[in-house]
């Protein structure tokens, strides 16, 4: 029972009557009323905590639960309706970079952003860590469905700010529908996040469930099975692919690439594979396997007297591993090798996504005594200013603009600009993928001052690679 009392403010009241009978046979109620607004507003706390998520204060995954149950039923009834789970793409990385509560702030934003978007009727809930999941009532067809989840991705792709910068965060979106996927909710959640799982892996953005993705998932499970064993086995061969200088065609530097050719399925693509692993956090291992088996080889072209560089990629989550400047010395030390014959290449959208924190990993690579290339240069969005704060050695030229740089204006003014940007600041400008005798003629007019590509030579092992030195170093100039 509520009462107001005498402030005006309404008490919950708690009544325990019981039955007497009079001496003179009258029946009587004989009760006490409780005050038990506190405990009731504790129940209520309590009850909310169960249910809702503490720092966004929506639903929680129990909630979630007890709506799709709901909505299933509607379904059955004939209002059907699609579930999506929303995962951020690299949250891990940002929460290492930025902290926990720029972490914390931006998940708060970024519930708020889903809600606006939402009708009244849909529900939004926190799954957990970087997790979202959104009921959306009456969608039932999953071109609709995939239609929602873009909304959702142009949403969360609008820049956050972090640390004092606007930075663009990517996710991943999967969705179910009820009845056409099934009406079980943990069933629903299942496919939902099956549907999100490839669409990370596939980096597509939005997925909406389908049979086949089943056996795509456990084939990509078995897959990384397969290569956290390869790196076991020390079985990832490494090539190498020559850089040579444009002014007099000799070979400076070389390129190690990883390879992988599968026990039963063949060679693998690089790309799929290097991708792969860093999904499932086996670049740093791949990136340091490839890095020990180039240095040891580059310790026998020394020895035969071919001083040339070696050229390695690593991945952003290297980055993200504080000792990597020290790892990168142990090895450098172990294959008894002076750091300065060492390029680590890293992408310019790599080290742009938080150049502050970058800048000071780079200038340990540095003070260590290796060498910095931004790989796949004038694909990012670096600005001058950071770039001329970073401490770079080398400019790669995405083979893009090389190949584009033959028949187009724009692409060749590119070539031109990253050259002379090159010059001004003091740096190597190397063009990746000349694939002719044409490009090569164009990067050197263009001022680069070194090539790397298929006309020049294609990745190629240790012995082909010794046989490719040895038979003179002039070459195209
Ligand atoms: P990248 O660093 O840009 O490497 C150059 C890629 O271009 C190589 O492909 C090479 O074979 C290819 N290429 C060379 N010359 C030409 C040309 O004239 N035309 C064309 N079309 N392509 C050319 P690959 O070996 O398949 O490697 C692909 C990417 O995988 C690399 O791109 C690099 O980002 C990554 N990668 C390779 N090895 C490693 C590794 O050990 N660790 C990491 N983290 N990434 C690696
Ligand atoms: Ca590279
Ligand atoms: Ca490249």
């Amino acid at each position: 029972m509520t009462v107001v009392d005498p402030q005006g403010e309404p008490r919950s009241m708690e009544i325990r009557a019981r039955q007497v009978e009079a001496p003179d046979g009258e029946l009587y109620v004989h009760g006490i009323a409780r005050d038990v607004t506190a405990r009731r507003q504790h129940e209520a706390e309590l009850a909310r905590r169960m249910h809702h998520d503490d720092l966004t204060g929506l639903p929680n995954r129990t909630l979630l639960f007890e709506r799709l149950g709901h909505a299933a039923l509607g379904a059955l009834g004939g209002r059907p309706f699609a579930i999506a789970i929303v995962d951020i793409d690299g949250f891990k990385d940002i929460n290492g970079r930025y902290g926990q509560a720029t972490g914390d702030a931006l998940l708060r934003e970024l519930a708020d952003r889903l809600e606006r978007l939402l009708r009244d009727a849909d529900v939004l809930a926190r799954l957990g860590g970087d997790e979202f999941a959104v009921i959306l009532r009456d969608v039932d067809d999953p071109a609709v469905a995939d239609e929602v989840g873009r909304k959702i991705l142009d949403v969360v792709g609008a820049p956050f700010t972090l640390r004092g910068s606007a930075q663009v965060i990517g996710a991943s979106v999967g969705v179910a529908l009820a009845p056409l996927h099934g009406t079980d909710p943990h069933g629903l959640l299942h496919c939902a996040e099956l549907a999100m799982r490839s669409a990370k892996d596939a980096h597509v953005g939005v997925e909406v469930y389908r049979r086949s993705l089943e056996a795509r998932a456990a084939d990509r499970l078995t897959l990384a099975d397969d290569l956290r064993r390869a790196l076991a086995e020390d079985a990832i061969d490494v090539v190498y692919q020559p850089q040579v200088a444009l002014y007099d065609g000799r070979t400076v530097g070389i390129e190690a690439l990883a390879r992988w050719n599968h026990p039963e399925r063949g060679p693998i693509p690089t790309e799929r594979f290097v991708r792969l692993a860093e999904d499932v956090g086996l670049v740093g291992q791949l990136d340091q396997a490839v890095l020990a088996r180039a240095l040891g080889d580059l310790a026998s072209l020394h020895a035969a007297d071919h001083a040339i560089q070696l050229a390695v990629n690593l991945s952003a989550r290297d980055l993200a591993d504080p000792r990597l400047a020290e790892r990168v010395a142990a090895a450098t030390a172990h294959a008894g090798i002076d750091a300065r014959h060492l390029t680590v290449e890293l992408t310019e959208s790599t080290v742009m996504r938080d150049p502050a924190h970058d800048g000071a990993i780079l200038r340990r690579l540095r003070d260590a005594g290796a060498c910095v290339a931004i790989d796949d240069f004038g694909t990012g969005y670096s600005s001058l200013a950071y770039l001329s704060e970073l401490p770079v050695a080398e400019l790669k030229i995405d083979r893009a603009f090389v190949r584009g740089a033959a028949d187009g204006l724009r692409d060749r003014a590119i070539v031109r600009s990253i050259a002379s940007l090159g010059r001004e600041l003091g740096l190597r400008v190397c063009a990746e993928g000349v694939e002719d005798a044409q490009a090569w003629e164009l990067v050197r007019e263009l001022g680069c001052s070194t090539a790397q590509g298929y006309h020049i030579a294609r990745p190629m092992s240790l012995d082909l690679l010794r046989g490719w030195l040895g038979t003179g170093l002039r070459r195209h100039a």
